[in-house]
């Protein structure tokens, strides 16, 4: 076996193209042509019939009476919670991207970061009831990487404590949780439609609700809060979704299921190569439900391996293999949390430090999932080398 590119090896793949960890899987162009000249040539370019059809494709999608499209799953968060009438503290998880809990700081919500679970990632619901104080108003959990969280035990809390429960869907446009699909849980679920995930309208974000009311007033809020009449009751955004963007995203939604698919095999193929190794271990997604793999995720145990995910991510890529490290560093550990951090998040904090996130969209071919295992292999067969090397060259990696 040839050394790794980082030992002088000849790289696995070539500097030129790189693999991604990502790489959005777009409908046909011709497919959407028609719809984008009636467009141009109406000259309704925002927030008319296409955002209409696209609402009304997704609610059915996802089964549920109402979506509601915003410019983005960050706005659509903070205006659920604006319109929900939030207050006080929401329980939040600290694994997870930060525009989850940012969306409360723009409302001037106190996080409560709960620590996470070791199998699923997901928000660990054993430890929500000792945070859940008189000023606790919600919960607001995440599908992690598209792996749905304990539905049923969330449930239970809210009613017990009488909380809303929201989800950032953001990953999980068209996972299922016991074969239901996402979207119809809890109060509301906020999906992103931004290039990275499933369902892609360049930037977007779509709210899922059974709830009437709240659709009502989402679709003021994101309209500066304006029903029309020039006299707003609050202060909305403009969170308006464009039109072309909703012809994005309705010829996308015909691909969804397909790239789920896709997406849980590349993952099996992974998954297949690193049970090989110990000190390798995977996120759980029960039987049960399905995951859209939004990212593959593995976890490094340096103790067990020899070799730490910062040294491998350095490895891969001078193979020119592009990872991520999702999410690293967690939420309650960046600047703008400072006040807010705390500790018991011990998982959390593990986790964050361990995890490597792979490349996988639908187009990356089993060719290319076995360089990529070939290039993990010979790393691990080098990893004292690796380390001696990167110890050596600190300062050229940093
Ligand atoms: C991408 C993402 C968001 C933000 O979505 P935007 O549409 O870019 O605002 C929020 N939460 C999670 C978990 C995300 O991955």
């Amino acid at each position: 076996m040839d050394k790794p590119a980082i030992l002088g090896g000849k790289p696995i793949f070539n500097k030129r193209c790189p693999v991604h960890i990502v790489r959005p899987t777009l409908p046909d162009l011709k497919m959407l042509m028609p719809e984008l000249k009636k467009v141009f040539q109406s000259g309704q370019l925002t927030n008319a019939v296409n955002v209409r059809e696209f609402e009304n494709r997704t609610a059915k999608y996802l089964n549920v009476k109402h979506c509601v499209a915003v410019s983005s799953c960050t706005a659509g968060l903070i205006l659920t919670q604006k319109c929900l009438g939030l207050e006080g503290e929401v329980i939040v998880p600290s694994f997870t991207f930060h525009a989850t809990a940012h969306s409360l700081l723009w409302n001037r919500l106190t996080p409560v970061f709960v620590d996470c679970r070791e199998d699923t990632f997901n928000l660990d619901e054993k430890k929500i009831e000792p945070l859940v104080t008189k000023k606790t108003s919600a919960i607001l959990a995440v599908y992690l990487y598209g792996n749905p969280p304990a539905m049923e035990k969330l449930k239970l809390l809210a009613n017990r404590y009488n909380l809303r429960l929201i989800f950032d869907s953001a990953h999980a446009f068209g996972s299922e949780y016991k074969g239901v699909k996402a979207g119809g849980f809890g109060d509301a679920e906020v999906f992103s439609l931004s290039p990275t995930k499933l369902l892609v309208t360049g930037e977007g974000g779509l709210v899922a609700t059974n709830d009437s009311v709240l659709a009502d007033k989402l679709k003021i809020a994101r309209n500066y809060g304006d029903s029309g009449n020039y006299d707003c009751e609050f202060n909305g955004l403009n969170a308006r979704m464009a039109e072309f963007n909703a012809i994005l995203g309705i010829e996308g939604l015909k691909i969804v299921d397909k790239k789920v698919k896709m997406r849980n095999r590349i993952a099996a193929h992974y998954t297949n190569f690193f049970r090989n190794y110990d000190g390798i271990s995977f996120q759980e997604v029960k039987k049960e439900n399905l995951s859209t793999f939004k990212d593959y995720s593995i976890i490094i145990d340096p103790d067990i391996l020899g070799i730490d995910r910062d040294f491998i991510a350095m490895a891969l890529h001078k193979e020119n293999i592009m990872t991520k490290k999702y999410f690293y560093p967690p939420v309650h550990m960046q600047k703008a949390y400072a006040l807010y951090r705390k500790s018991g998040l011990e998982i959390t904090e593990r986790l964050s430090t361990r995890v490597l996130s792979l490349p996988i969209y639908s187009s990356l071919s089993d060719r290319m999932i076995d360089r990529i295992c070939d290039a993990f292999a010979r790393i691990f067969k080098y990893k004292n080398e690796t380390v001696r090397e990167v110890f050596k060259n600190a300062k050229r990696y940093t």
